[in-house]
């Protein structure tokens, strides 16, 4: 008997989290062992570490086009930088207490603003957004005022892709005094940025999105913007993160940030064609299926598809035994099915949010992948669409996008 050869692995789930880069893996590799020495030290052992550390924080500011290599903190990941952002930006001006996010914020900076709404009194403005997934910008403007610290917006969304006009909020928020904090885990690497004359004080990023490791990024910190420590103890990144520097992580960041700049335009041009082919052929393919978020001012690597009248988890997992990894706008809370709170704010109805599917590329994947998800997922769709009660042939009929909650 012979044995067909299994499905060959499709990772389009590159927004979730990106292979380490062999490059990346290699730079890291002696800080393990033969340079594992504390940068802190006196002796060379630990000494000797300290200008490849250098060298990484001069690479990623490289790639954020920043003004100084100090303005870089290493942290954990996106997940302390925005906490350390947010809560420093509240206790450097304490008599300020309100707070201006958007609606489609990750939950790294949602959760953390609304306990901080609910335990500790603060304001939360959350700003709408509008069917396309854009900031509602004279929502954003009537929000502003010397009682707010902090603005916090992302950068560009995780799940649709959309990117917000930061320098143009950042400049809106300016005269005001307020602290302006953007979450750019999913911008960096992926669009060209430029922080030095940017009015952005504080950016948020984190390695394993751009094929670095996992559980390392950084806090860019505008020269002069007042700062409160999350961490205090050691002297660590001039006092600002105290704690041993995670060197191997550093490294592996300052390696992947300098692949990812050399890649920037070249790479993300072929990332596009390649998205771009995926999803019209889906979406030419598949009836009743919307691209969500803003097609115009997208990330190059992202698109989530919404197929009507299907369960996401359901695809995911069909896709999964095909060998291809995408990822859901739904999350199974307490055993029902609720759509992201991305889809809910976009106003996407329930019918379609539930089988929002991401893919999201990188600069890994090739033609074949595309291929590969073309000839699977019109199949998969029919096949679920059949044992969908909501589902009918007369159902195929436009999308109707009118926003259905409440
Ligand atoms: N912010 C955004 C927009 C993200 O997509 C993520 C990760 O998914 C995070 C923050 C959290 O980053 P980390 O996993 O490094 O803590």
């Amino acid at each position: 008997m012979t044995m067909s050869p299994a499905p060959r692995a499709v990772y389009l789930d590159n927004n979730a989290t990106t292979p380490c880069a062999a490059e990346v893996v290699a730079e890291m590799l002696p800080f393990f062992t033969e340079q594992f020495g504390n940068p802190s030290s006196i002796h060379a052992i630990g000494a000797g570490v300290a200008p490849s550390i250098r060298t990484a924080r001069e690479r990623l500011q490289k790639l954020l086009g920043a003004a100084h290599d100090t303005e870089l903190v290493f942290t954990s990941g996106g997940t302390e930088s925005d906490t350390t952002a947010i809560t420093s930006a509240l206790r450097a001006l304490p008599e300020r207490r309100e707070i201006v996010i958007s609606a489609v914020e990750h939950h790294a900076v949602l959760s953390v603003c609304e306990h901080l709404a609910k335990h500790e009194g603060y304001k939360l403005h959350i700003i709408p957004v509008d069917g396309q997934g854009r900031l509602d910008l004279k929502a954003y403007e009537n929000a502003l005022s010397e009682n707010v610290a902090l603005v916090s917006i992302m950068w560009a969304n995780n799940e649709t892709g959309t990117i917000f006009p930061i320098e143009h909020l950042a400049q809106m928020a300016k005269p005001f005094g307020i602290l302006f904090h953007t979450d750019a885990v999913q911008a960096v690497g992926k669009i060209p940025l430029r922080l030095s004359n940017s009015a952005v004080d504080m950016l948020s990023l984190s390695a394993h999105k751009i094929h670095g490791p996992k559980g390392v990024g950084a806090l860019y910190l505008k020269r002069g913007v007042k700062f409160r420590p999350l961490f205090r103890g050691g002297h660590q990144e001039r006092g600002r993160r105290a704690g041993t520097e995670n060197t191997t992580g550093i490294i592996g960041l300052g390696k992947a940030a300098e692949l990812a700049l050399a890649g920037i335009k070249d790479e993300n041009i072929r990332v596009r064609a390649l998205r771009d082919r995926l999803e019209s052929e889906l979406v030419a393919r598949i009836p009743n299926s919307i691209v969500t978020g803003d097609i115009e001012q997208r990330l190059p690597n992202t698109t989530t598809i919404a197929f009507e009248f299907v369960e996401g988890e359901a695809i995911l997992l069909m896709l999964s035994r095909a060998g291809i990894a995408a990822s859901s706008g739904s999350a199974c809370t307490s055993g029902s099915l609720e759509p992201s709170h991305v889809m809910r704010a976009m106003g996407i109805p329930f019918t379609a949010a539930h089988g929002a599917t991401r893919f999201s590329l990188s600069r890994d994947n090739t033609d074949q992948d595309v291929d590969q998800v073309i000839a699977v997922l019109p199949g998969i769709i029919e096949r679920l669409r059949a044992m969908s009660p909501y589902w009918s042939n007369e159902t195929a009929a436009p999308a109707n996008f009118q926003p259905a909650y409440s």
